[in-house]
């Protein structure tokens, strides 16, 4: 576990969770956007020319405020950056224009 990056439920964590490590917890996201705090959870991969990563959000709860900054952080780091309500359909975050 990278250092900054505490799971605090990781013992007793879901079983769903136990083979699955976050972005957070990877240390591909900033220590200020805790998946439990935010309602945000990153699931990164490789795609095509780079880095991928879905944000799946609860609706319910999620800090929308922490949204727009994870996606602006991300995106100059990712080539695809998508967001997942859960329950609703993935909606592609457009790539800033790169100069
Ligand atoms: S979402 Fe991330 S930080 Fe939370 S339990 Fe799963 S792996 Fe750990």
């Amino acid at each position: 576990m990278p250092e900054g990056h505490g799971c605090g439920i990781y013992r007793n964590r879901p079983r769903v969770c136990q083979r699955f490590s976050c972005a957070w917890r990877d240390g591909l996201i900033e220590e200020r956007f805790r998946p439990h705090d935010t309602g945000i959870i990153g699931d990164w991969d490789a795609v095509p020319g780079g880095l991928g990563i879905v944000l799946t959000v609860d609706p319910a709860r999620y800090d929308r405020n922490a949204l727009a900054e994870l996606i602006d952080s991300l995106s100059p780091l990712f080539k695809e950056v998508e967001v997942v309500y859960t329950g609703q359909q993935r909606l592609p975050i457009p790539r800033p224009q790169t100069r």
